[in-house]
């Protein structure tokens, strides 16, 4: 990691917007009635890379380890368990508004962005007004909803902000059904919903996202240490999935940044194009909420230690990150713009085992038998790897068409296969070409993508 990264592209974000709406990645929610603000559909390209993501995570955090189980806990619980953590009461943004567009805002956001001005002194990002702004409201970014037939207090429940409070409640459950002993954790991957003030930056700050959250319980004192290593664990990961060193740095929170719950805390920030932001976080809970879920549901939370005979409530290093910002980072890291013979060609630099599409196969022409040959060799991959045919357009197009998509591999059936059975089998990122066995197809694209 250093301090000097790779520039992006001029005007990334709409690119990425437009490239992600015409490939199919990412479309605006309800589009048709005009869209919802700050939620996103996963088209049919776009769920392939998050699903790719997120079983990279789930086998880098839990299937390849002894040390931690998987959960799947409900998005609805009882009410209690927000009472218990705190988010009722705290789990707020400061809101101002300005008087002249009404336009609301965080002020600790404007704070950050007009660094040296007078709380309430801000310009209006929006209509450039300076100083009109209402006092600062806190303001509770849970989703309310009611269960059952009536609506009153006593039916209010929450959509979850956070998978982690899933997890606290469940520790006793996972503990003792799978046996495990301290240190040991457990992970989630699901959607969690906020009521942001300002959402934005097309997927980076949504109102519904899905989090990859682990929580480690570690005996008190041993928990610096753990932190430090999960720390480590997360940013080689990271780079092992392929995002460039140099727009990766950690930032450690400073004493008005910490959560009232956590002893330390770490972000991992990625250079975004519109600069540096978190995108995963590490933090040391201490015993907080398992000692808060102690006391709200009267049932005893601690782990007995049977080598030592000791009694005590774990502490807890968190490693949380949004699946939806992972994504983003994925794709603005992976876009590339580059001019190949006179023409610009835009080409997403997916690590092989991320991208949706493994092959393409195309039948150089449409006729000659050609297509009926690159059919079968599609069907016949199909079994191992997901693949795509296209024969519309000219080849070149069609290459474009999968550099967009980020398709590691191009396969065209051309006269010669029609000869000797060879197929050629182009790759996204040297633009080399080789003449493959149509019988070795698989495993040659089997060994190309377990190299990556
Ligand atoms: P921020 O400061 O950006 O609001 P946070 O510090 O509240 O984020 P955490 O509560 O630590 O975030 O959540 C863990 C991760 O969940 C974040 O690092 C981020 O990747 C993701 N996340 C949080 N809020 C959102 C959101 N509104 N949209 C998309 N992802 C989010």
């Amino acid at each position: 990691m250093s301090q000097e990264p790779t520039q992006h592209v001029a005007d990334l974000m709409d690119r990425l917007v437009s490239l992600c709406k015409q490939r199919g990645f990412v479309f605006q929610s309800s589009e048709i009635y005009g869209g919802l603000g700050s939620v996103y559909d996963y088209g049919p390209l776009g769920v392939e890379l998050k699903r790719n993501l997120r079983e990279a995570w789930w086998r880098e955090m839990v299937t390849s380890r002894e040390d931690v189980e998987g959960l799947e806990a409900g998005i609805l619980m009882a009410p209690a368990v927000w009472e218990a953590s705190g988010h009722v009461a705290g789990f707020t943004d400061p809101l101002v508004e300005c008087r002249n567009c009404h336009r609301r805002f965080r002020s600790d956001h404007l704070d950050e962005e007009q660094p040296g001005v007078e709380p309430g002194g801000w310009q209006c990002p929006v209509c450039g007004v300076t100083g009109d702004f209402t006092e600062p409201r806190q303001f509770n970014l849970m989703f309310k909803t009611f269960m059952g037939p009536v609506e009153d207090e006593g039916s209010v429940a929450y959509l979850r902000p956070e998978t982690a409070q899933g997890t606290y409640v469940n520790f006793r459950n996972v503990q003792e059904s799978a046996r495990q002993k301290i240190p040991f954790g457990i992970a989630q991957t699901g959607r969690a919903f906020r009521n942001e003030i300002t959402p934005g930056n097309f997927i980076f700050r949504t109102r519904e996202f899905e989090q990859m959250e682990m929580q480690f319980f570690v005996k008190p004192g041993t928990d610096d240490e753990w932190l430090a290593t999960w720390r480590e664990r997360r940013v080689a990961w990271l780079e092992r999935l392929g995002i460039r060193s140099d727009r990766l740095r950690l930032h450690q929170h400073g004493p008005e940044e910490l959560a009232h719950y956590a002893k330390e805390a770490w972000d991992i920030q990625y250079y975004f194009p519109f600069g540096w932001q978190e995108f995963e976080g590490i933090h040391n809970r201490t015993d907080f909420d398992l000692s808060r879920h102690q006391e709200h549901s009267g049932k005893k939370l601690e782990y007995f230690d049977p080598r030592t005979q000791e009694r005590y409530l774990p502490y807890v290093i968190e490693t949380a990150i949004g699946l939806d910002r992972l994504f983003l980072v994925v794709l603005a890291d992976a876009y590339a713009e580059e001019e190949v013979e006179g023409e610009t060609r835009t080409v997403l630099r997916l690590a092989p085992r991320l991208a949706p599409i493994k092959a393409a196969v195309f039948p150089l022409v449409k006729k000659d038998g050609m297509p009926e040959v690159a059919h079968r060799i599609t069907d016949r991959l199909r079994g191992r790897f997901p693949v795509f045919y296209d024969e519309s357009g000219s080849i070149g197009r069609r290459y474009r068409r999968q550099d967009e998509a980020g398709t590691p591999f191009c396969i065209t059936v051309d006269g010669q296969t029609m000869e000797d059975e060879t197929v050629t089998v182009r790759d996204r990122d040297t633009l080399g070409q080789v003449r493959v066995p149509v019988s070795g197809l698989a495993d040659h694209l089997a060994d190309a993508l377990g190299a990556s």
